[in-house]
């Protein structure tokens, strides 16, 4: 590590704040932890060595407000800034900024990310570099006549997504060229709303596919490695909420091309830092890039636990101008993880946020048991931010290991005052298509409406 006395601003909240300050603790480095008025309470602001409060609740007004997170670091003298996920973690026009104010961005660059926030355009990149992508538009759709005219050459069904989308957020199936016509401009509304921009692109819809992507990390000195692949394929309205590694859809062959195209991507961006290559698999093991995400994954910790590489620690490393301490063929992948997002939502109620006091927590623990969080008794879960409560991942030599220790650790996770999502991982857990690796991206849907049913006794 080179001698300059550094200082991370962490420009998020919730666990993977208190992730990052760890992580600058054990290598020395004070963190500033930032906070709105809703958070005063929250385990990151106790940890950090400084906090300063960014504005009130609603994150418009803090963890969104660019001027204040900017004169947060200057007026603390932090010489760098950890974005986390969420948040301003992908938006070029803070990174610029960041990077004007003469901060490092513990990231890739603004013009890197501005390359891989245009969704279409990183299609466009992935394919010139030879990575199969899905049939879809070969530009940017601005009105639904072009949409239209590209939907008649596709074929039905088709994927209508945001150009500048993210978190599942703006993506609707269309089947039918009248469907097409309906949605069209409510999809358009609700692109521009989240995304601040109404450009939408069309893929063909791939029915029956995993989700599978790729941990890659990058230095300056355009050294790229994989960390192999997590599953993600249980998701819920396109949100993941359980992942593992590596995937039960791959096979020694299969990793190997998910992981040279995944490096090829990388490379053909120059991009540096921590990022995640995603793909789909279809049913015949084809697979196709989706997209890059510029920042650290939620599931990240499954990656590290496979490969025993601390990812933030290696993210910052990065960011100071270290060159990566390993090369590809020193990566050995070990055994399976599993991840299970723990979230405070209610799903018997269509997993309706449950936000609220936490009474009595009793968090599970034994060999290979991680818990990712930032809750403790008698905290209160504020409304205005994600549900996410705790990670909670486990490690063992093998798959069914993995699920059984997985099994016991939800047994034994108490969280008191607040409904959460617990029992809704354990019947998972438990669910024969689950155990025996018979599941796509749509399962987790059918799987909640058996849930409500079963509990209903129908
Ligand atoms: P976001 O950027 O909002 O996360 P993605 O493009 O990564 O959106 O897609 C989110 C999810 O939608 C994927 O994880 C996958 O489950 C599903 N998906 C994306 N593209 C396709 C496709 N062409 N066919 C079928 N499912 C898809």
């Amino acid at each position: 590590m080179n001698k300059i006395h550094h200082k991370i601003l962490i420009a998020c909240r919730g666990e993977i704040a208190v992730r990052a300050i760890r992580t600058c603790k054990e290598l020395g480095i004070a963190s500033v932890a930032v906070y709105s008025e809703a958070d005063k309470n929250s385990l990151h602001v106790k940890l950090a060595e400084e906090a300063i409060c960014v504005g009130p609740a609603p994150s418009q007004n803090s963890y969104l407000n660019i001027s204040n997170i900017i004169s947060a670091a200057i007026s603390t003298g932090s010489t760098a800034i950890y974005p986390g996920y969420g948040f301003l973690a992908e938006n070029e026009k803070f990174v610029e900024i960041v990077e004007k104010c003469g901060l490092k961005f513990i990231g890739p660059s603004s013009s890197v990310m501005q390359k891989v926030g245009n969704k279409a355009e990183a299609r466009k990149i992935a394919q010139a570099t030879g990575i199969p992508v899905v049939e879809g538009s070969l530009k940017e759709l601005q009105t639904v006549e072009e949409a239209l005219a590209e939907g008649e050459r596709i074929g039905y069904p088709i994927l209508l997504k945001a150009v500048y989308g993210g978190g599942g957020r703006g993506i609707t199936v269309i089947n039918s060229e009248t469907e097409l016509k309906e949605k069209w401009a409510i999809t358009q509304a609700e692109a521009r709303a989240c995304f601040g921009s109404g450009e939408l692109y069309l893929e063909k819809y791939l029915d029956g596919v995993r989700h599978v992507e790729v941990q890659v990390l990058a230095d300056k000195y355009f050294n790229v490695i994989h960390l192999g692949e997590r599953d993600c394929s249980l998701q819920r309205r396109k949100q993941k909420i359980v992942e593992e590694a590596p995937s039960r859809f791959v096979d020694g062959a299969l990793r190997e091309k998910l992981g040279s195209s995944a490096i090829a991507f990388t490379q053909a961006i120059e991009y540096e830092n921590a990022g995640t290559v995603e793909f789909i698999i279809d049913k015949n093991g084809n697979y196709y890039f989706i997209e890059m995400n510029a920042r650290i994954q939620v599931e990240h910790p499954v990656s590290e636990m496979i490969s025993g590489i601390d990812l933030v620690k290696e993210q910052i490393r990065i960011a100071l101008g270290n060159p990566l301490p390993f090369k590809q063929e020193n990566i050995r992948l070990n055994g399976w993880a599993i991840e299970c997002r723990i979230n405070a939502e209610d799903h018997l109620n269509d997993f309706r946020p449950c936000p609220g006091i936490i009474k009595n927590i009793v968090f599970p623990g034994g060999f290979n048991v991680r818990v990712d969080t930032f809750i403790y008794p008698n905290y209160e879960a504020p409304p205005y931010y994600d549900s996410l409560l705790a990670k909670l991942i486990v490690w063992a030599p093998t798959r069914i290991e993995a699920i059984r220790k997985m099994r016991v650790a939800l047994e034994q996770f108490i969280i008191g005052g607040i409904k959460s999502n617990i029992e809704f991982h354990y019947l998972l857990m438990h669910n024969p298509d689950y155990v025996r690796g018979s599941y796509d991206t749509n399962f987790i849907n059918h799987f909640a409406k058996l849930v409500v049913e079963e509990n209903r006794g129908e």
